[in-house]
């Protein structure tokens, strides 16, 4: 089987998590056959297609990993072909103009409802004489062009996901419009429906995999390969991508494109890896972690979900740290400096050793990559301060005298290393008569401001790299007891 599919975004909006989907399970049918994964723009909507729309689609599939194997082709620069196709169904006797006005056809809508007939154009430009025409043309009207649709056909397709799907051709609302803005002379502006068509026949797409969203459009399309005379090919719908609250996903529900969920410091290939997993499921289903490549060798449709594919949070934010956990110092380190960069201050090129440790001291903590900015304040803002809990915890009796303590020892420690930090804070305590384990909470609310965090004598090491621990002491020696 020679497969050839295509993920075709319209550029009217950035590269959104459904459209990013199903372009992952396009990807994987190529690549699990063999196949070709075609990129087309669908631009021929001028008003709300941008460039930098297209340019945030791509570098989204790029950075997703989702590298296509031919394109960008855009539908703006074939305007010729749909022109060509358009007048073939007119030669054909299967299109023709019809010059209805807005008004005339409010009203034809109105009389429907107060019969309560099924909404539809009832087609009655369809057999206008050449005087009818030329009457309209003389009256300043613009025409559209409408594609014949027999209402007693039955159309049938065996979708991927779906099994078998019937539409009757008087469901599709009568004659249909492939083209606005026309004349006499012009074949106008071709829509949606039919450049699809035209494009995925010249493209030779074997297989439309697309949202379900586009079901609805699936009979006309059908009629329209028919039409122009050639196979049909096959169509798998996605499963929608769903809320918490079963709806579809959509802006209200916050993060949605795929820039945002970047933003967020999800890292790409756990992102792919938690898409591949909403609406199918590998064969071994205990199996969740894997980089699209292992996903291609199982994929087949067989294991796509009917059903629409609840999105959870909690599950892609585990996916996350999976991939984030193991990734080597410097690689994390690069990717987190963005995200200190926005808040902090810092000689990002004059210290890649001292960052390098603060990843690794962090990095089996992370979900997210943003997360390190709370959780390395204190290493980067001079004056970072102390939060509630640790302050309550510095107003417990003999807190000071331990601030004091470590104060004092530090001049003869130094350099503190790993090895005599541990020896300084076991002296001080042993000078005070406590205890060790009493004495590193209190530190830690010192250096770090916070009662919880990770390992004290690296955060420690950190700071005083820094030359800020004295002065957290003394801040903190402020508001301690
Ligand atoms: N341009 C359409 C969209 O962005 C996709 C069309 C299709 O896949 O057939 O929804």
């Amino acid at each position: 089987m020679t497969v050839r599919v295509r993920i075709a975004p319209s550029p009217t909006g950035n590269l959104h998590i459904g459209t990013a989907r199903t372009a992952v399970f396009n990807w994987l049918f190529a690549r699990h056959h063999g196949g070709t994964f075609v990129l087309r723009i669908e631009d021929t909507d001028l008003e709300r297609s941008k460039p930098e729309f297209t340019n945030n689609i791509m570098e989204g599939l790029k950075w997703l990993g989702l590298n296509w194997d031919e394109g960008p082709f855009f539908q703006s620069q074939r305007l010729e072909l749909y022109g060509q196709k358009i007048q073939e169904l007119l030669d054909k006797g299967l299109a023709y103009r019809a010059y209805d006005t807005p008004e005339e056809l409010d009203a034809m809508r109105e009389a429907q409802k107060s019969t309560s007939e099924a909404p539809g154009y009832d087609n009655r430009h369809r057999n206008l004489t050449a005087e009818q025409q030329a009457a309209y043309e003389a009256e300043g009207r613009t025409a559209v062009i409408r594609f014949k649709i027999e209402s007693d056909r039955e159309i049938s397709w065996n979708d991927l996901v779906h099994g078998t799907m019937t539409w009757k051709g008087q469901d599709l609302g009568g004659d249909m419009v492939i083209a606005r803005a026309a004349s006499a002379t012009s074949i106008g502006q071709p829509l949606y429906n039919f450049v699809v068509v035209v494009d995925d026949i010249d493209m030779a797409i074997s297989h439309v995999i697309r949202g379900e969203d586009h079901i609805a459009n699936t009979p006309k399309q059908i009629l329209l390969y028919e039409a122009l005379g050639v196979p049909v090919p096959e169509f798998g719908h996605t499963p929608l991508i769903l809320n918490e609250q079963g709806a579809k996903l959509s802006k209200r529900d916050g993060v949605t494109s795929i820039a945002d969920f970047q933003k967020m410091g999800y890292v790409a290939p756990g992102l792919v890896n938690y898409m591949t997993l909403l609406g199918w499921s590998p064969p071994d289903s205990t199996q969740e972690i894997f980089i699209l490549e292992d996903a291609a060798q199982h994929f087949t449709f067989d294991r796509v979900n009917k059903a629409g594919a609840k999105f959870d949070w909690d599950k892609l934010t585990w996916l996350n740290s999976q991939y984030l956990h193991p990734m080597p110092v410097g690689e994390l380190t690069d990717l987190l400096i963005p995200y200190w960069q926005a808040d902090y201050e810092f000689d990002w090129t004059g210290d890649r050793p001292w960052l390098e440790q603060v990843t690794a001291l962090i990095g089996a903590s992370l979900t997210r990559l943003d997360d390190a900015v709370a959780m390395t304040r204190y290493l980067f803002v001079a004056d970072a301060p102390i939060n509630e809990e640790g302050a309550k915890k510095l107003q417990q009796e003999g807190c000071a005298d331990v601030i004091k303590g470590i104060a004092a020892a530090i001049p003869n420690y130094s350099p503190l290393t790993e090895t005599n930090a541990p020896d300084l804070i076991k002296q001080v305590a042993k000078d005070l008569g406590r205890k060790e384990g009493q004495l590193k909470p209190i530190l830690r609310v010192a250096f770090t401001g916070e009662t919880k965090g990770p390992d004290l004598i690296q955060s420690w090491l950190l700071l005083n790299h820094r030359g800020w621990d004295g002065d957290r002491l003394q801040a903190a020696l402020k508001i301690a007891k």
